[in-house]
C-alpha cells in the first residue's frame, strides 16, 4: 500500500469516526522552544495545555515532523528518519482510554479490503505504563490480547510529559513484531528493532506539581478535562504494509536511494540482512543519503535556509552529510541536481506546494553543496599537506612511529573550514596516517564549553521574561500604530534594570507600558517608531519600542527631565518626521521586493528584510550575482512604481483568504487567524505585513539601489535607499565624481578613460623599475663571485641581497649559477626579505650534484633557521621564514652543512 493511500485511509477513518481533518502545521512553528515541529500535539499545545479552548473535540491530522536528535540514528535503525510524517488523532475532553485503544485496534486490524491496514493482531504489542491497570485490562479483556503480549513499563518509557509542572500521563504503545529475521524473540524490552514501536497513545489525566526527572515528579492530582494525544508513524507502518526492512526503503524513500547506488555503483543490500543495525556502512550512507535529501526538500520547503546556528544550522548539516555521504560511497560529481528531483517527483503527491517552490528550492539546496564541495576542496588541499608532513616528521624519527596528524590539525579542519571529523579520518587512513582523536575530542570538548558559558551569560536577561508576562496580565496594549502618531494613555507598568518599579526620575533609563499607544514596535524587519512621552512633570525620549510577549508593547526611554509614575496620564507622541520616513522605507521594501521578481521571476523571494528611516535591505533567494544591468533594470521598475503613483492600501482577511489572493507570506514568520494584507497597485504587490506604509506610491519619493552582495549560499542582499537619503547619496557620489575630475582634470564623461590610462601609466612604471634593479642586480653579480669561497671542495657562494623580493633572488641566484659555470662543483645560497619575510634560495650546478649535494636539503635546514619551511628539487630550492635577522644565521648554517 502507497503511504499516500496510507495517509488517505487514516484521514478517512478519524473522519468517518468524528474527528475534524486538520491540515499539517509548516515545520517551523511558533514556539520558541522548538527547533521544528516533533510531534504531531504541537499545535495543538495551547488546547491540551488549557491555554485555548479547543475548537473541536475531537481532531485528526498527518502532521510534518523533524526531530534533529534522531539524525544520528539515520540508517543504523530501521525506524528513525530526520523527517517523517506523524498521524495523530486528539481527544479534548472527548473519549479516553477505552475509546483510544478501540479506535487503533480498529484501524491497524481492520482488512484492508475494508479501508483498514488489515495487520493480523497477534503480531500487535502493546506496552502499558506499570501502574496503569485500566490500560492493562483494557488489552487483555476488551481487546483479548494475551498477557504475556503486554508489558509493563515504567516512567522512563511509558509516562509522558513536557519535563515541566503541568499535565501529564501514562501512555500505551503499540509495538509490531517483525518476525525473527529481525532480531532476537522476547517483546519490546528485549529488542525495539525486531518489535518496532509504531504507535503512541498518549492519556493526559494527571496533572504534575513538581518535576525532577523524566522518573520522578509528584501528581497533585486529576487534570480537569482528560485528552487523548497519540502519534504513529506514517513511515514505520508504511514500511510495514510495503513488506521492506525499514523506512528507507518505502515509496517514498527508496527511490533516492536506489538512483544514489546507482550513481555511485554500488549494490544495495548486498552485505546486509534484514536487520538494520547489522548493516554494511555503504548501505548506511544510502540510506542518510535518501534521509537527508527528502529532509533537505522539505526544510527548505518550510523556508530554511543553509546556515551557521539554529534551523539553518541543521539544514546545512544534513545538506553536508548527504553530500559527504556520496563522498564516502566514491562519488565525488555534484550530486544534488540528481537526487533532489527524484525526492520532489515522491513527495509532491502530498505536498503539491513543493513542485511550484522547486525553483526556488532547488538553487538553494545545489548553491549549498556547491559552497561544501569548495570546502572540501580546500580542505583536502590542507589536509594533504598536513598528511605529508606527518610522514615527513614520522620518517625524521627514523620510521619507528606511525605518522600521526594532530589533533590540533584536525580540529582546525574542522572548526575553520568545516572539514568533517570522519572525512578527515577516512582520507588520512587512505594514506596510512593515523589521526589523534583524543586531541581532536579534548578540543572539540573545550569549544563546547565555551559555547555553553556563552548561552548562559546570554540567558541571564530571560529574567525578564516573566516581568512582562506579568504587566501582559493586567491587559493587553490598545495599539493605535496604524490609526494615529499621537495618544493621551495610562502608564500601567514601569521596569528598571528587569525589575518591575513605581517611578523613573530624570536621566534614568528604563521601559515603559502604557494602556495605549501610537508607538510601532519593532516587527516584521521595520524598526521601531521614534518620539517624545510627555508625563505631567516632565518628558521621555522614546528609544526603541518592542513586544516582548504578545499583546504586550514595550517602551525603553530615557527620562530627559521630570519623573514618570505608573498611574500617570501621559502623551504619546510619534516623531512624524520619523515616521514619514519609516513608511517610505516600508512602502520601498515592497516595491523593490516587487520589482526583484518582475526582473528575476518569482523564485527570487523575499528572505528577510530590514528597513528604517532613508534605508532598506532585502535578502532574497538568488545563487549568483546580479549584473550591472539587472540592477538598473530593478531599479528602474521600482521607481517606475513610485512614478505611477500606485495607491497603497491595506487589509485585513483571514490566512487562507490571503493565500488564495496571493498575497506573500513570508517564511519564519507565524501569522493570526486574521492577517494584514498590504497592496501596491492592487495585485502588482501583495505581501502580509504588519508595517506602516505611504498611501500613494509617489510618496517614497526617490529611490537608488547602492549595494548587492551574497549573504550566504543562495541567500542574496540587495541595499537601498529611499525619500531625501536616496538624493542625499546621490548628491554625495556627484560630489565625489566631481572632485576626482578636477584631480585629474577631465570631465566626468571621460573620467573612466582617463583612469585607466593612469592606471596603465603607473604599470609601464613599475615593469620600468624592476628591469632597472634586474641591471642593477646584474652588475653586482660580477662583484659577488669573487666572494664564492671553499667549503669541503665545493664553491659556496653565499649572499644577503637584504630586502630582495623572492623573484628577483631567484633569478639573481640562477645568473650566479651559470657565471660560476659547471667546471668545478659549486652552490649559491641567497637570502632576502620582503615586507619582513625572510626568503632564502639555493641553486646546485652538475658537479655539486654529483657530489650528492642537493639544494632541497640545504635549503630544509636554513629555512629551519629562518623559523619556516621550505624545499625543491635538487638543482633549485627555496625556503622562507618569519625571522628576518637570522638570515646570516641561516646562511652560516648551510656552510655548516656543506663542510659536513
Ligand atoms: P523510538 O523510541 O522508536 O525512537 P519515540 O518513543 O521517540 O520512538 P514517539 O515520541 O512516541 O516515538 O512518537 C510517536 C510515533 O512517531 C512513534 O510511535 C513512531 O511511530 C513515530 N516516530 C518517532 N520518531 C520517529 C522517527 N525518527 N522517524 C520515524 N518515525 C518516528
Ligand atoms: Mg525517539
Amino acid at each position: 500500500m502507497e503511504t499516500a493511500e496510507i495517509r488517505r485511509r487514516w484521514l478517512d477513518y478519524f473522519e468517518k469516526n468524528g474527528h475534524v481533518v486538520v491540515p499539517s502545521a509548516p515545520l517551523i512553528y511558533d514556539d520558541p522552544n522548538l527547533l521544528f515541529v516533533n510531534a504531531g500535539m504541537v499545535p495543538m499545545k495551547p488546547y491540551m495545555l488549557g491555554q485555548q479552548t479547543p475548537p473541536w473535540q475531537r481532531a485528526t491530522s498527518v502532521q510534518k515532523c523533524v526531530r534533529t536528535g534522531d539524525i544520528e540514528e539515520v540508517g543504523k535503525t530501521s525506524r528513525h528518519g530526520t523527517f517523517f510524517q506523524m498521524n495523530g488523532n486528539f481527544s479534548f475532553g472527548d473519549y479516553f482510554k477505552k475509546g483510544a485503544i478501540d479506535l487503533a485496534w480498529g484501524l491497524l486490524t481492520t482488512p484492508q479490503s475494508e479501508g483498514g491496514y488489515g495487520i493480523d493482531g497477534d503480531i500487535l504489542w502493546p506496552t502499558v505504563f506499570k501502574d496503569d491497570d485500566e490500560a492493562f485490562a483494557l488489552w487483555r479483556d476488551h481487546i483479548g490480547i494475551p498477557e504475556s503480549r503486554i508489558t509493563r513499563r515504567d516512567e522512563n518509557d511509558n509516562y509522558w510529559s513536557m519535563g515541566v509542572p503541568g499535565p501529564g500521563g501514562p501512555s500505551s504503545e503499540i509495538f509490531i513484531d517483525r518476525g525473527p529475521d529481525y532480531g532476537a524473540e522476547g517483546g519490546p524490552s528485549v529488542d525495539e528493532d525486531r518489535y518496532m514501536e509504531i504507535w503512541n497513545l498518549v492519556f493526559m489525566q494527571d496533572e504534575l506539581s513538581a518535576f525532577r526527572s523524566k522518573a520522578d515528579f509528584d501528581i497533585a492530582g486529576p487534570l480537569p478535562t482528560r485528552n487523548i494525544d497519540t502519534g504513529m508513524g506514517l513511515e514505520r507502518i508504511a514500511s510495514v504494509l510495503q513488506g521492506v526492512d525499514n523506512l528507507y526503503e518505502i515509496d517514498e524513500v527508496y527511490p533516492v536511494l536506489a538512483k544514489a547506488a546507482e550513481m555511485t555503483g554500488k549494490k544495495y543490500g548486498e552485505h546486509s540482512g534484514h536487520a538494520a543495525t547489522a548493516s554494511h556502512p555503504n548501505d548506511v550512507h544510502l540510506r542518510v543519503v535518501a534521509d537527508h535529501v527528502r529532509s533537505s526538500l522539505m526544510l527548505i520547503g518550510d523556508g530554511v535556509t543553509p546556515g551557521n546556528e539554529g534551523r539553518g544550522y541543521v539544514l546545512r548539516r544534513m545538506l553536508r552529510r548527504a553530500v559527504r555521504a556520496m563522498r564516502l560511497l566514491g562519488y565525488g560529481d555534484k550530486a544534488l541536481p540528481e537526487l533532489l528531483p527524484v525526492s520532489l517527483e515522491r513527495m509532491q503527491a502530498s505536498y503539491p506546494e513543493l513542485a511550484a517552490d522547486f525553483p526556488r528550492i532547488s538553487q538553494i539546496a545545489y548553491a549549498e553543496e556547491d559552497a561544501f564541495r569548495r570546502t572540501l576542496d580546500q580542505g583536502t588541499t590542507i589536509l594533504d599537506t598536513a598528511v605529508t608532513k606527518a610522514k615527513q616528521s614520522a620518517a625524521s624519527l627514523g620510521g619507528t612511529s606511525a605518522p600521526t596528524l594532530p589533533g590540533s590539525q584536525a580540529f582546525a579542519l574542522h572548526d575553520t573550514y568545516g572539514f568533517p571529523i570522519d572525512l578527515t579520518l577516512e582520507m588520512a587512513a587512505e594514506q596510512g596516517v593515523e589521526v589523534d582523536q583524543d586531541g581532536f575530542r579534548r578540543l572539540m570538548t573545550e569549544q563546547r564549553q565555551r559555547a555553553k558559558a556563552d548561552a548562559k551569560a546570554k540567558k541571564t536577561g530571560h529574567a525578564d521574561t516573566e516581568v512582562w508576562k506579568e504587566l501582559r496580565a493586567l491587559g493587553a496594549t490598545d495599539w493605535q500604530a496604524y490609526q494615529a502618531l499621537s495618544t493621551e494613555a495610562k502608564v500601567t507598568g514601569l521596569v528598571s534594570d528587569g525589575a518591575r518599579v513605581e517611578g523613573l526620575g530624570e536621566g534614568s533609563t528604563g521601559q515603559v507600558v502604557l494602556d495605549r499607544t501610537t508607538f510601532y514596535a519593532e516587527s516584521g524587519g521595520q524598526i521601531a517608531d521614534e518620539g517624545i512621552i510627555t508625563t505631567p512633570t516632565g518628558q521621555l525620549r522614546v528609544r526603541d519600542v518592542q513586544r516582548p510577549v504578545k499583546g504586550l508593547v514595550v517602551h525603553t526611554v530615557d527620562v530627559l527631565s521630570g519623573e514618570i509614575k505608573v498611574g500617570d496620564g501621559v502623551q504619546a507622541q510619534v516623531d512624524p518626521d520619523w515616521r514619514v520616513s519609516a513608511c517610505q522605507a516600508h512602502s520601498g521594501t515592497h516595491v523593490v521586493h516587487a520589482a526583484l521578481r518582475q526582473v528575476l521571476g518569482p523564485s527570487a523571494l523575499q528572505s528577510g528584510s530590514y528597513n528604517k528611516p532613508g534605508y532598506l535591505r532585502l535578502d532574497f533567494a538568488w545563487n549568483s550575482a546580479l549584473s550591472k544591468e539587472t540592477r538598473s533594470e530593478i531599479e528602474e521598475v521600482a521607481n517606475l512604481a513610485v512614478r505611477q503613483d500606485l495607491a497603497v492600501s491595506s487589509q485585513f482577511m483571514t490566512l487562507p483568504e490571503a493565500r488564495e489572493w496571493g498575497a506573500l507570506a513570508l517564511f519564519g514568520e507565524t501569522y493570526d487567524e486574521q492577517v494584514r494584507v498590504i497592496e501596491i497597485g492592487g495585485p502588482w504587490s501583495r505581501e502580509l505585513c504588519g508595517g506602516t506604509h505611504v498611501a500613494h506610491s509617489s510618496q517614497i519619493g526617490a529611490l537608488t539601489l547602492t549595494g548587492e552582495s551574497s549573504v550566504g549560499s543562495g541567500v542574496r542582499r540587495i541595499e537601498a535607499f529611499v525619500g531625501m537619503d536616496a538624493l542625499r547619496y546621490l548628491a554625495k557620489e556627484r560630489a565625489l565624481v566631481a572632485e576626482l575630475s578636477g584631480l585629474v582634470k577631465v570631465q566626468p564623461d571621460e573620467l573612466p578613460d582617463r583612469i585607466n590610462e593612469l592606471l596603465a601609466r603607473v604599470k609601464d612604471a613599475e615593469r620600468e623599475i624592476g628591469r632597472l634593479k634586474q641591471q642593477q642586480l646584474t652588475a653586482q653579480a660580477g662583484e659577488l663571485l669573487s666572494t664564492a669561497t671553499d667549503v669541503a671542495g665545493v664553491r659556496l657562494l653565499a649572499h644577503d641581497a637584504g630586502e630582495l623580493g623572492a623573484d628577483e633572488v631567484r633569478s639573481l641566484v640562477t645568473d650566479l649559477r651559470a657565471r660560476l659555470g659547471d667546471g668545478a662543483p659549486s652552490v649559491v645560497a641567497v637570502t632576502g626579505a620582503a615586507k619582513g619575510r625572510p626568503v632564502i634560495v639555493i641553486a646546485t650546478n652538475g658537479p655539486a650534484r654529483d657530489r650528492g649535494v642537493r639544494a632541497g636539503d640545504l635549503v630544509k635546514v636554513a629555512a629551519g633557521v629562518l623559523g619556516g619551511g621550505g624545499g625543491g628539487k635538487p638543482d633549485l630550492a627555496q625556503g622562507g621564514g618569519t625571522d628576518p635577522s637570522a638570515v646570516g644565521a641561516a646562511l652560516d648554517a648551510v656552510e655548516r652543512t656543506l663542510a659536513g
